[in-house]
């Protein structure tokens, strides 16, 4: 059974996870963070000790259940939601999505997902390019490179951190050039998404559009 796919794509920071997290609580909908789905293989492979540049080496997710749920990512039945967030995760993830072997394994627990629930919001890199190339809506967010340094800014200072605003900017420069550069399936805006700079506007600004997006979209598929 396949419903209503929203895919959202975007650089670091632009704020996709939280945004596509409020529409689908608002909605009632399923979402899925991809993004979480990386970082939880890169917590496995550095905490498995692999080489983390031998492509082969990630045939450890063959037995390996990583599940995404209602904000919650685990890994079997361990929630490792907090632990992917750790700094040397962010170093490493970009490396990790970049394996073609990494992507074919997440992309495919990603479509079946999309296949087997209702109504979904999917954000990441590559949705609307490659994993849900016919979704019914398409979003690119961005936002201007000081502006996302800000958002995770903000969000460390929360967390009792604080790291320079330069570090900030820096981290996210170079993982959006690791992320729109590598080979398998890029950053890159589908053809026909709908771009949101989100520069100056508030979170709750962009849940508005797209769910007006989305009901100008079932209206017309007559849903
Ligand atoms: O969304 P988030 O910033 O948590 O994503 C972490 C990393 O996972 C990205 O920098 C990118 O390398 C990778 N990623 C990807 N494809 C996706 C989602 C994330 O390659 N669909």
């Amino acid at each position: 059974m396949s419903g209503f796919r929203v895919a959202i794509d975007g650089p670091a920071g632009s704020g996709k996870s939280t945004i596509s997290s409020t529409i689908a609580k608002t909605l009632g909908w399923t979402h899925i963070d991809t993004g979480a789905m990386y970082r939880a293989v890169t917590l496995q492979a550095i905490e498995l000790g692999i080489d983390l540049n031998d492509e082969a080496a990630y045939r450890f997710l063959e037995t390996c259940h990583i599940h995404y749920d209602h904000d919650r990512i685990y890994i079997d039945d361990r929630d490792v939601t907090e632990a992917i967030r750790s700094d040397k995760v962010t170093r490493n993830v970009s490396l990790v999505s970049s394996f073609p072997y990494v992507r074919k394994m997440l992309v495919g627990l990603q479509q079946a997902a999309a296949k087997t629930t209702g109504n979904i919001i999917m954000d990441g890199r590559d949705i609307g390019t490659v994993v849900l190339p016919d979704a019914e809506l398409k979003i690119f967010l961005t936002a201007n490179v000081e502006e996302r340094a800000k958002r995770r800014y903000a969000e460390r200072v929360q967390k009792g951190k604080q790291e320079p605003m330069a570090q900030m900017i820096e981290e996210i420069v170079n993982r959006d050039r690791k992320d729109s550069t590598r080979e398998a399936s890029p950053l890159r805006q589908a053809e026909d998404a709908i771009v949101i700079d989100t520069t100056s506007l508030t979170i709750k600004d962009v849940v508005k559009k797209i769910i007006a997006f989305i009901e100008q979209k079932e209206n017309v598929h007559g849903d």
